[in-house]
């Protein structure tokens, strides 16, 4: 599983880093980015929820 944060529709609000703060976190702008771009197994699930609760939909699978 490979996932991307499209900057253009975060809105900051937090939701996938608190869920899974091992893939996602703040960059310089307090949106999310993806510090781990290739999830590993045991980070997948958590990862889903995460991508699949952002609001704004702005969490993509490449
Ligand atoms: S849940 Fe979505 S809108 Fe919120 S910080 Fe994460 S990527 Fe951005």
């Amino acid at each position: 599983m490979k996932l991307k944060v499209n900057k253009d529709k975060c809105i900051g609000c937090g939701q996938c880093i608190s869920i899974c703060s091992d893939v996602f976190d703040f960059d310089d702008d307090n949106l999310a980015k993806v510090v781990t771009p290739l999830v590993s197994e045991d980070m997948v699930e958590d990862a889903t929820t995460a991508k699949e609760s952002c609001p704004t939909g702005a969490i993509e699978e490449e």
